[in-house]
C-alpha cells in the first residue's frame, strides 16, 4: 500500500523544516510507499492570492492519508480586525477536518539540557491533549467589538467536544508507560473550575468519561497552578487534557522545558484526518538562515508514521517511526550536532544529514 501525503510548507521556517522532514521520510520509506503533494497555503500565498487555503488544497488534505505542514503566517498580514492571517491555515484545516484531539509530547531527549536543574532524559515525558475544535478559539472571527469601546469573544465547551477529547487523553494514557514519577497511568484535567461554568462544566464532563477508566488515575489541576508545576514537578505528569487556550499555552511551556519550541511535535486528530506539525509558529525571526531547529518537524514525521501505522496495520511504517525517533536520539546523544537553538552550530540543513547519516549506519 502507498500514502498520499498533503505537504503544505507554508511561510517562515515552514519550507525548511518540511523539506528536512520530507528528505529523512523519502530515506526511511522510498517513494513507493510515501507520495509528498506539495499544496499551496499560508500568510504567503494569501499575499499573492488573497487565500490563505485555498479550495484545492483543503480538497487535496480531505482526500489524503495524512497532512504534513511546517507552518504558517508573516508579521504583518493581517486581516482588518488586527488577527494573523496565517494562523487561519490551520483553523480552517482544524475545524473543516474536524481535528480534535492536539496531541502535544513534551518528552527531554538524550544529549538535551532542560532548563530545569535536576531533570535527565526519562524524567519529563508527558502528552499534553488540547482540545482543538471549541474552547476560547471556537469564536474566531465571530468576536464583537461594539463602538471602538468594548470587545467580548465567547469560550464554548460542548458536552460532546469534551466527551471525546477526555476518552481520547484516557485511551492514550493506557497505551503510555504511566508518569515516570511512579509509573502511575494518571489523566489530569486543566481548567478553571474555579472561576468559570464553562470550565466546571469541563471538568464534569471529563469526570463522567473517566468513570470507564477505573485503572487510570484522576487528576486535576487549575491552569495558573499548573503552569508551577510544569516547572516543579513535570515528571508527575503522564496525560493532561485542556480546553483549547490553556493547551495552546501549557504546550509553549511546556516545550521550554525540554529545549524549547524547536523539540516539540504535535499531531492534530480526528476520527478520519490526521495532520502533523511542529508545535511551534513560522519562526520569522530566524526564517531563511538556516537556524531553525528541525526536530520538532521530524518528530512530527515520526507520529504521522506511527498514526498511519495503527490506522492502516502497517508494520513498515511503525518499523520506520521507531528507527526515525532512535536515529534523531543518536544523533543527539553523540552531540557532535548540536542545533543552534541549544547554542549549538548545526543548522537546519546540517541536522538533518546527521540523522540521514545516522539512518545509513543502522
Ligand atoms: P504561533 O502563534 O504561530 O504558534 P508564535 O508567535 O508562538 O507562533 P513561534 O513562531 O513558535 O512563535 O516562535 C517563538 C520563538 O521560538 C521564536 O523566538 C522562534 O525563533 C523560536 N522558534 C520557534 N520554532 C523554532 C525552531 N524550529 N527552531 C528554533 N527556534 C524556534
Amino acid at each position: 500500500m502507498s500514502y498520499r501525503i498533503a505537504t503544505i510548507a507554508g511561510d517562515g521556517i515552514g519550507p525548511e523544516v518540511t523539506e528536512a522532514t520530507v528528505r529523512v521520510l523519502d530515506a526511511l520509506l522510498g517513494p513507493d510507499v510515501l507520495m509528498f503533494e506539495w499544496l499551496d497555503g499560508g500568510a504567503g500565498h494569501y499575499q499573492k492570492t488573497g487565500e490563505v487555503l485555498p479550495a484545492e488544497t483543503l480538497a487535496a488534505c480531505r482526500d489524503s492519508h495524512a497532512i504534513l505542514h511546517g507552518a504558517a503566517g508573516l508579521p504583518g498580514v493581517t486581516y482588518d480586525d488586527g488577527t494573523e492571517v496565517g494562523n487561519d491555515l490551520h483553523l480552517k484545516l482544524r475545524f473543516g477536518l474536524d481535528l480534535y484531539a492536539n496531541v502535544r509530547p513534551i518528552r527531554l531527549l538524550p544529549g538535551v539540557e532542560s532548563p530545569l536543574r535536576h531533570h535527565q532524559p526519562g524524567t519529563i515525558d508527558y502528552v499534553i491533549v488540547r482540545e482543538n475544535t471549541e474552547g476560547l478559539y471556537a469564536s474566531r472571527g465571530a468576536g464583537v467589538v461594539l463602538r471602538d469601546e468594548m470587545a467580548s469573544d465567547s469560550l464554548v465547551i460542548t458536552r460532546k467536544g469534551t466527551e471525546r477529547v477526555a476518552r481520547f487523553a484516557c485511551e492514550l494514557s493506557r497505551r503510555r508507560q504511566g508518569a515516570p514519577r511512579d509509573g502511575k497511568h494518571r489523566v489530569t484535567v486543566c481548567d478553571k473550575a474555579n472561576i468559570l461554568r464553562s470550565y466546571a462544566f469541563f471538568r464534569r464532563v471529563c469526570d463522567q468519561v473517566s468513570v470507564d477508566f477505573d485503572d487510570i488515575e484522576r487528576d486535576y489541576a487549575y491552569v495558573d497552578a499548573m503552569t508551577v508545576h510544569l516547572v516543579k514537578r513535570p515528571d508527575f505528569y503522564d496525560v493532561i487534557v485542556a480546553e483549547n487556550l490553556f493547551g495552546d499555552i501549557i504546550s509553549d511551556l511546556g516545550a521550554a522545558t525540554v529545549g524549547g519550541m524547536g523539540v516539540s511535535p504535535s499531531a492534530e486528530l480526528g476520527d478520519r484526518h490526521g495532520l502533523f506539525q511542529g508545535a511551534h509558529g513560522s519562526a520569522p525571526d530566524i526564517a531563511g538562515q538556516d537556524a531553525a531547529n528541525p526536530i520538532a518537524t521530524l518528530l512530527s514525521g515520526a507520529m504521522m508514521l506511527e498514526w498511519l501505522a495503527s490506522g492502516h496495520h502497517d508494520e513498515r511504517l511503525s518499523l520506520a517511526a521507531e528507527r526515525f525517533r532512535l536515529a534523531i536520539d543518536k544523533v543527539l546523544e553523540a552531540g557532535l550536532h548540536r542545533p543552534r537553538e541549544f547554542g549549538g552550530q548545526a543548522g537546519c540543513r546540517v541536522f538533518t544529514e546527521a540523522v540521514l547519516d545516522q539512518l545509513g549506519r543502522t
